[in-house]
């Protein structure tokens, strides 16, 4: 039976591109392994599968009785619904740990650097496994990603020295211009509805039983959303409704000036100017230095609701 391995829900190119490089690796050492996605690609993935001469990963959304390896998440709210059923045989990761359980033994690697394919890397080390050039530059390209080049509070030594490594594998020595380029091609947002855009690197949590939605934008000028802003909040405001949260969230990071604008529609804004101390304004704030939705806001907003 072959093993699935899938990152989470609305994947991003860390989710994507550690079910290949893990695939990969597995099939390497002798366990038969197909990579799968929970969801769509986002424009950043496409453009690093394009460049690495990657096909997207199967659409995938039921494992039931089938062999899974998760990789990138362990929260239950970011898993297939039917994870109950599944065989999760292991888990890769760098968040704090969720609430998935099995009811077998399994094989964790969840370490707290900067992006599950570095974590992917030390498999591949720990197995002796050599990485092909272009899966250096796919898993390469992800680190950049969620460490947004280095930047990020998440981003450990761990994560750029694998990046050094993968650099020489893949015969890119100027990453940080390929950095630059990705972050680039995710600030298009051009004709792009404000659900999509609010969805596109959405995360749902449930925090003391309230649910919690939070989406990032990562881009190198925040200036681009002048124009939409009253869009995005207006459609922050629909989708808390929809989905009956008690609060949404959307972050609006500038990679350039290190910091965010955080977008916000809750049932009780005091929970979150309480977490943050601050005070909203027009239902917004700009946390500076703040990159990292898992570091710098979920810590914070969490303990709020208890
Ligand atoms: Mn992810
Ligand atoms: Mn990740």
């Amino acid at each position: 039976m072959a093993i699935y391995t899938c990152g989470h829900t609305t994947p991003d190119s860390d989710s994507i591109c550690s079910a290949i490089s893990l695939a990969y690796l597995l099939n390497k050492i002798g366990r038969e392994a197909i990579p799968a996605r929970q969801g769509e690609l986002n424009p950043e993935t496409s453009f690093i599968l394009e460049k690495f001469g990657f096909k997207k990963p199967l659409l995938k959304t039921k494992f039931a009785q089938e062999e899974l390896f998760i990789t990138d998440y362990s929260d239950l709210d970011l898993a297939p619904k039917d994870i109950n059923e599944a065989i999760v045989v292991g888990i890769v990761d760098h968040h704090k740990l969720g609430g998935i359980t099995t009811s077998t033994p399994l094989e964790c690697w969840i370490r707290p650097v900067g992006c599950t394919n570095t974590i992917v890397k030390e498999m591949y080390d720990y197995h002796k496994v050599e990485v092909p050039k272009d899966i250096a530059g796919i898993m390469m390209c992800a680190i950049l990603s969620d460490t947004v080049i280095f930047k990020s509070p998440t981003c450990t030594d761990i994560d750029i020295k694998v990046v050094r490594e993968l650099s020489q594998i893949c015969g890119i020595e100027d990453f940080g211009a390929l950095g630059m380029e990705m972050f680039k091609v995710k600030s298009q947002v051009q004709g792009v509805s404000a659900r999509e855009l609010i969805l596109r690197d959405y995360k749902p949590f449930d925090m003391y039983g309230k649910k919690i939605g939070i989406g990032q934008l990562e881009v190198v000028d925040l200036s681009i959303f002048d124009d939409i802003k009253q869009d995005l909040q207006n459609d922050l405001k629909a989708l808390r409704v929809e989905k009956n949260l008690h609060t949404a969230c959307l972050l609006l990071t500038d990679i350039m000036k290190e910091g965010s604008e955080i977008l916000v529609s809750s049932v009780d804004e005091k929970v979150f100017e309480k977490a943050f101390n601050i005070k909203l304004e027009d239902n917004k704030v700009w946390l500076d230095g703040c990159l990292s939705r898992k570091k710098q806001i979920i810590p914070f907003l969490e303990p709020a609701f208890k």
